[in-house]
């Protein structure tokens, strides 16, 4: 009985040892199971000028991998290494073959594989295997300018046609020295791209370049040739007065959230014009980003003048500088044209479009918003009254406003903003039939005509 239990005993102890030993190797870093993981930095597409990133990690350590290219013709190993020390993690940088550059074949085959330092597997790891098939693509988008404005001047706006082809176009757009990318519509043919440029009055100089990219890094830049004309605008030193900051200030300090529970005049006259004025601009400048990315065959917009027998209160680009007591206050553009006519004036477009905002909007009242088509908008402020709402199309010279001075406005008058792409352009080039035509009409029917030739 005694010695009978006694042997059992040693037969649990072994079993106890044989399963400590297999819970130990199985779940010992040194016999994990888990296979390397294989990522490959690619879109699809490989140009040959960049080497292939290749990212191998382990738990274990990669002991060995390769890297293998096939096209139809070749089975050509680009890569191999082992390794007697596992790394963790690798990053391999493959060169682009020499034989690529020749192959006739545009679709290429990357095989990589990889195996740990694992014990499992009766010693021999675990390996994975990833393939993915790249396109080359060695050839940078074509991209020629057809046509453009002569010239662009400080505050106002030109217009570029360009054309651009790629297998694989990825993305274009027009850059500008100040931060600001234009976006092109396609326009008359396929392949053709128009769009409007403007030069914030803010902002010093000016220089337009067009991008073209493709999905395999392949790019194409070229310079649109404008002749850049400075202009010099007006700046104004205003005197605030007391009436002013007791009357229209305290009027919309109570309206206004940010300037809720603030007392003092100065304080609240600044953050009207700072931190409200920012705020609202910012609104004008989303509604009036947009760009269609439908195919237009023509642009036709007539000599803009909302306002019959407007008279100019304000100019566009005034640069005001606020003073009180001889102490500097706040600073700010005028981003539009005022005019003044009767009180309650009826605003008559002369052209159509779409309308894109019809609301209030802090400083500038109510604002309806017109987009015309080509990213270029029409902004009316103060109104007394809007006729129009979000959505509707507006046919020429209805009348969708009339003159007011809700908002930030003294005295009864129209606030007529032009916009390209969010930016505020010169009204008066758009009110002006020399500028219209030889910067615009002539532009798009020479391009037109040379898009037919070709
Ligand atoms: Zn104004």
């Amino acid at each position: 009985m005694r010695k009978n239990s006694k042997s059992s005993l040693g037969v649990k102890l072994i079993l106890a040892l044989v399963i400590a030993g297999a819970v130990y190797v199985y779940s010992s870093a040194m016999f994990e199971r888990e296979a390397p993981s294989i990522s490959i930095d690619s879109n699809g597409y490989w140009n040959l000028k960049k080497p292939l990133k290749i990212d191998i990690d382990d738990a274990s350590g990669v002991k060995s991998y390769s890297v293998v290219l096939k096209s139809k013709d070749d089975d050509n190993t680009l890569h191999y290494e082992q390794f007697i020390t596992p790394k963790d993690s690798l990053i391999i940088e493959v060169e682009p073959p020499r034989s690529a550059y020749a192959m006739k074949d545009k679709n290429i085959k990357i095989i990589v594989q990889a195996t740990d330092a694992s014990k499992w597997n009766f010693l021999n790891g675990n390996t994975s295997t990833k393939e993915i098939e790249l396109k080359i693509d060695k050839k940078r988008p074509e991209l020629s300018i057809i046509g453009h404005s002569y010239k662009i001047k400080k505050g106002g706006a030109a217009l570029v046609i360009f054309k651009v082809d790629d297998e694989h176009l990825k993305e274009f757009y027009i850059e500008t020295n100040y931060g600001k990318k234009f976006k092109a519509q396609p326009f008359y043919k396929k392949g053709y791209y128009i769009s409007l440029l403007a030069w914030p009055v803010t902002v010093d100089s000016f220089k337009a370049t067009v991008i073209a990219k493709d999905y395999a890094g392949n790019s194409s830049k070229t310079y649109i040739p404008l002749y850049i004309k400075q202009k010099k605008y007006r700046v104004s030193n205003i005197k605030l007065s007391d009436r002013f900051l007791k009357g229209k200030i305290a009027q919309l300090a109570e309206e206004f959230a940010e300037t809720q529970g603030v007392e003092d005049s100065i304080e609240q006259f600044k953050i009207i014009n700072e931190d409200v004025r920012a705020k609202n601009e910012k609104l004008i400048h989303e509604i009036t980003s947009k760009v269609s990315d439908e195919m237009i065959s023509d642009f036709k917009i007539n000599k803009m003048y909302p306002l019959k027998n407007g008279q100019v209160v304000a100019t566009f680009g005034d640069h005001r500088k606020y003073s009180y007591e001889g102490k500097p206050i706040s600073e700010s553009y005028h981003l539009g044209l005022d005019m003044a006519s009767n009180a309650q004036a009826q605003i008559k477009p002369q052209n159509g479009g779409d309308v894109v905002y019809s609301d209030y909007n802090g400083i500038y009242g109510n604002m309806p918003i017109i987009h015309h088509g080509l990213g270029l908008y029409t902004l009316y402020g103060h109104c007394s009254s809007v006729n129009v709402n979000n959505g509707d199309f507006v046919n020429a010279k209805e009348n969708i406003a009339n003159t007011g001075k809700s908002g930030y406005a003294m005295g009864d008058h129209l606030h007529f903003g032009v916009l390209i792409q969010g930016i505020e352009v010169r009204p008066a080039e758009w009110m002006d039939n020399d500028w219209m035509r030889l910067n615009i009409n002539d532009v798009i029917n020479n391009a037109k005509s040379i898009i037919d030739r070709s």
